[in-house]
C-alpha cells in the first residue's frame, strides 16, 4: 500500500510517499480505504516536530480521512464492509491509501456529503462544535463573530453557529474569502486585514458587542477581543501562534470569560455525543465542508505549504 512517511521531523518536504507493506486488521478494528484526506494545520505542526504531543518515527501523517470500510475485524458491529465513513482519527495515520481505526474512529459518512467533503468533517466540525456548545454555550439569539472563518474550523463554526440560531458575524482576510464567509450562512462579514473593523463590529451590535467571540488567532486578536465583547461574553481560544499582552480590565468590566480549548483532550464520551451532533446535521444538510483545494498524495508537501497561507479558503484536501 502507499503511504505518507515522515522519518524525522522538519520541513514539508521530509513527506515522502512510500510504498509499505499491508496493513493487518485485528479484533475490534476497522480497515478503511481512504478517498480523501483533510490536511489540518495540527499536522504540520507534528511535522515540524513542534508539537506536545509527538508520534514515535517514522510516522504516517492525519487524522481526518473519509472513505469505504474495506474490512472490519472480530467484533466490530457498529459498520460493515462497503459502508461510507470519515475517521476521527486513525490508528496507523491518514496521509495513506488505507488506514487502521478503532471502531470509536469511524463515523457514518451521508450520501449527500461527498468524499472530498468528508475529509474535511473531523478535526475542523468537532472542534468548531465543542466550542459553540460546550465551552460558550452559545444560545439561540445571541451574536457570535467567528474570527477566521475562512478557513476550516471557521466555516464549520459558522454553519452550527446558524444551526444554533445565533446572529453570526464571521472574519476572513480576502474578498474570495468573505463571500464564501457570506455564502456559508454569516449575516454579516468584516476583513480582519482592515484597521476598522473593530468600530465596524461595535456598530453592527449597536455598541454592545458580541456574546461569544471563536477566536482563530488568539495572540494576534485576545486583547481587542476582549473590547469587543457584551456583558458576559465568552472568548473561546482555538488557534495562537505565540503569546499577547491582556488587560485584565476588560474582561472584569464585562464580567467575561476567557476559555481555552484542545480537541485531544476532550473525553471519547464527549466527541461521541459531537460527533451525533455532527451526524444530524450533516443528514439535514446544514453542516457542508467547504473543498478549498485538492492535491495528490504524491503532493502533501504543497498542501502542508498552502494550509499555512493567508486567504484560506474552506479545507485542503489530498486525494490519495
Ligand atoms: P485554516 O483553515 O488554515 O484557517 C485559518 C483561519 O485563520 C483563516 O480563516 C484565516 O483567515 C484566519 N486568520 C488569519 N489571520 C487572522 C487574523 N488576524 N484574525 C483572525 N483570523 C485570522 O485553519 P483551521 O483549521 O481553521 O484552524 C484555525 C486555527 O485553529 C489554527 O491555528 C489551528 O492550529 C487551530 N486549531 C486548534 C484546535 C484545537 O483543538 N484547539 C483544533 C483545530 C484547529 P484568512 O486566511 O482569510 O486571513
Amino acid at each position: 500500500m502507499k503511504s505518507i512517511r515522515v522519518h524525522e521531523p522538519g520541513a514539508p518536504e521530509v513527506m515522502h510517499l512510500e510504498e509499505i507493506p499491508p496493513l493487518t486488521l485485528t479484533s475490534g478494528q476497522i480497515l478503511v480505504r481512504v478517498h480523501a484526506i483533510g490536511v489540518n494545520p495540527v499536522d504540520t505542526y507534528i511535522r515540524a516536530g513542534k508539537y506536545a504531543r509527538m508520534p514515535a518515527m517514522p510516522y504516517t501523517p492525519g487524522t481526518d480521512a473519509s472513505g469505504v470500510v474495506a474490512a472490519i475485524g472480530e467484533g466490530v458491529t457498529r459498520c460493515k464492509v462497503g459502508d461510507r465513513i470519515y475517521t476521527a482519527g486513525t490508528l496507523t495515520g491518514a496521509y495513506a491509501d488505507h488506514t487502521l481505526c478503532n471502531e470509536s474512529q469511524v463515523h457514518p459518512l451521508p450520501d449527500r456529503v461527498t468524499f472530498e467533503e468528508g475529509g474535511g468533517i473531523n478535526i475542523p466540525y468537532a472542534t468548531a462544535c465543542l466550542a459553540l456548545t460546550r465551552k460558550a454555550h452559545a444560545a439561540p439569539g445571541e451574536t457570535a463573530l467567528i474570527h477566521g472563518a475562512s478557513g476550516g474550523v471557521g466555516i464549520a463554526a459558522v454553519q452550527i453557529a446558524r444551526a444554533l440560531g445565533l446572529r453570526v458575524i464571521g472574519t476572513a482576510g480576502s474578498e474570495r474569502g468573505l463571500a464564501m464567509v457570506k455564502s456559508q450562512g454569516a449575516h454579516e462579514v468584516l476583513d480582519h486585514r482592515t484597521s476598522d473593523y473593530p468600530e465596524r463590529l461595535m456598530k453592527l451590535t449597536d455598541g454592545r458587542g458580541v456574546d461569544v467571540i471563536i477566536e482563530m488567532l488568539a495572540n494576534v486578536n485576545l486583547a481587542r477581543d476582549l473590547t469587543l465583547l457584551a456583558k458576559n461574553g465568552r472568548v473561546v481560544i482555538v488557534g495562537s501562534r505565540g503569546p499577547i499582552e491582556i488587560n485584565p480590565r476588560d474582561a472584569m468590566a464585562r464580567d467575561a470569560s476567557i476559555m481555552g480549548l484542545m480537541l485531544f483532550n476532550a473525553p471519547e464520551k464527549e466527541l461521541a455525543s459531537i460527533h451525533e451532533i455532527l451526524a444530524a446535521g450533516l443528514k439535514k444538510g446544514e453542516l457542508r465542508p467547504v473543498v478549498g483545494r485538492t492535491f495528490q498524495l504524491t503532493e502533501a508537501s504543497k498542501a502542508h505549504h498552502a494550509v499555512m497561507e493567508p486567504g484560506a479558503y474552506g479545507k485542503i484536501v489530498l486525494l490519495p
